[in-house]
């Protein structure tokens, strides 16, 4: 009689913690960030700060949980004490920017990834003025690393921001403003170049075009990509690279869910199941 059991003791993996809204068709927000981290052998972990109502076709409404129920989340999740990364996505309003920088404040050390998330691809508000105010003169700081697009990286700085030279300037002022290092990510150019700055070092990642348009929670999916590879002990350039060689991938292989955007494929390295022969895979048309 064999004692050897079938199950195989797993490594164990860092724990990554999202601080972001949850998107109810996964495509972009905590739902992102927790197939993102387990993409990468990680273990998610989140608190949620907004629950939104979307689909494929854009969201409908924003609600922002109250900063109190944020709060206990956050101290839950800490007296955990194994966070081994932070990545801060979309906050919702200024109740819950101030938990988060109050929060993040006291526990410094951790590395810690922040895509300031203002506003979603099909044009919803998804931070109110009160809470950009925080992101742009606290919580800003607190980051490793800051993430924002073109939009947010002109919206953040009060500049136009449209191209190489002037993501560029963008990089510098928020350097300026008190973030340790930036990249402000192109994917909404003719090509996918990304601008770093750290300071003292300036890179331009090149990027092939794909369908960016198209493509729903790009953004969230590269920080928690950094915040993954910053979990696995690499340094930051080195996260920067693999992050967007991950993000440029799950694009490429992104497929349909409804009718809408696209969401990008985060467990294209998972081996499938197979399919029954009989199951009707059809993407439905948009109802309206
Ligand atoms: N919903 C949530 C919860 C998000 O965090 C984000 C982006 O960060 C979005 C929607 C918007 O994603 P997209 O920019 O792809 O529209």
């Amino acid at each position: 009689v064999s004692t050897s059991s079938n199950h195989t003791p797993t490594a164990r993996q860092p724990v990554i913690l999202t601080i972001a809204g949850f998107d109810p068709s996964a495509g972009a927000g905590i739902a992102a960030d927790l197939k993102t981290f387990a993409a990468h052998n990680c273990y998610g972990v989140a608190a949620i700060t907004a629950l939104t109502v979307q689909n494929t076709q854009g969201v409908a409404h924003v609600y922002p949980v109250q900063a109190h129920e944020l709060r206990e989340s956050l101290d839950a999740l800490f007296q955990d004490g194994c966070i081994a990364a932070i990545k801060v996505g979309m906050l919702g309003d200024r109740g819950n920017a101030q938990v988060v920088n109050e929060f993040l404040g006291h526990n410094g050390s951790i590395p810690l990834v922040i895509d300031p998330v203002l506003r979603s691809g099909s044009g919803a508000e998804l931070l109110d003025p009160g809470g950009l105010e925080v992101l742009k003169e606290s919580l800003l700081r607190l980051a490793t690393v800051v993430t924002p697009n073109l939009y947010e990286a002109a919206i953040l700085t009060r500049s136009k921001v449209e191209n190489l030279d002037e993501m560029r300037s963008a990089a510098r002022k928020l350097v300026e403003m008190g973030a340790r290092a930036v990249v402000v990510t192109g994917g909404h150019l003719e090509k996918a170049n990304d601008v770093y700055h750290d300071g003292t070092v300036w890179e331009t990642f090149a990027g092939d075009k794909l369908k960016p348009e198209n493509t729903h929670g790009a953004g969230c999916t590269f920080s928690s990509a950094i915040a993954a590879q910053l979990a696995l002990g690499r340094q930051l350039r080195e996260a920067v690279v693999l992050a967007k060689a991950y993000v440029t991938e799950a694009i490429r292989k992104a497929f349909a869910v409804g009718p809408g955007r696209v969401p990008l494929y985060h467990l294209y390295r998972m081996q499938q199941a197979p399919r029954t022969a009989d199951h009707n895979l059809a993407v439905p048309e948009a109802i309206h």
